[in-house]
């Protein structure tokens, strides 16, 4: 927010941020919770109004509200992220991630890649048509780097990458890369960590 009316907004998959000016009386907006830092009690006093309920035009009903459980952090808000992409391989193999989120107390992330090939559920893919995150740790095990998967994470805090492949393009963004198989990788971090 750069003013009363003013905002910044991601557009092209998060390449080019336009500085947009809204003249509505009322704004709808979406917030990326962890790209801002949490609100010092000082000077935070926007008025909090209670509005009436909106009468029901009967069109629609409540059915039932879905969420899913998880023993982890919530994926967009949570500090630390551990993704795997198709260089997991597999669904047995992304379970490889569990022991190294168990120690970071991180929540899992995957690329979509990851997702259509059943590795890992839908609700974990980060990035363009995934969920945006900002972690202070964003760790990518097996991910190439796409544009729509930097969409969703290059604002983190900072980025390793482990990838086999010296030009994965996600070595562009990483503040670590580590060139190597995840397969021996990950087993060394844990025992490391
Ligand atoms: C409209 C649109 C929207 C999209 N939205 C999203 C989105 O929201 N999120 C998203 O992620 N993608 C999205 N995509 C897909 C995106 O373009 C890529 O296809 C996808 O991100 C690739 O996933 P990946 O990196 O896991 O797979 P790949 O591109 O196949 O990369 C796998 C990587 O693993 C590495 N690797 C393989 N084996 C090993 C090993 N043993 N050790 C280490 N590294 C290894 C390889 O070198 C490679 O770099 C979208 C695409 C389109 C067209």
């Amino acid at each position: 927010m750069l003013g009363i009316d003013t905002f910044e907004r991601p557009i092209y998959a998060g390449n080019v941020v336009a500085t947009v000016q809204s003249t509505d009386t009322t704004k709808v907006l979406t917030v990326r919770t962890t790209a801002f830092d949490a609100v010092t009690k000082q000077g935070a006093s926007a008025p909090i109004e209670q509005l009436p309920p909106v009468a029901d035009f009967g069109k629609s009903c409540f059915v039932s509200h879905a969420m899913a459980k998880s023993e982890r952090p919530e994926l967009t808000s949570a500090n630390v992220v551990i993704a795997g992409g198709r260089g997991l391989g597999s669904a047995e193999n992304f379970a490889l991630l569990n022991p190294l989120a168990d120690k970071l107390n991180a929540a899992l992330g995957a690329s979509r890649a990851a997702v259509d090939a059943g590795y890992a559920p839908n609700d974990w893919q980060v990035g363009q048509t995934g969920k945006i995150v900002a972690p202070q740790l964003y760790m990518a095990f097996g991910i190439s780097g796409a544009i729509q998967h930097l969409a969703g994470m290059k604002d983190s805090t900072v980025i390793v990458a482990v990838n086999k492949d010296p030009d994965a393009p996600i070595f562009s963004v990483a503040d670590y890369g580590l060139v190597g198989d995840l397969f021996e990788v990950i087993p060394q971090l844990i025992e490391k960590l």
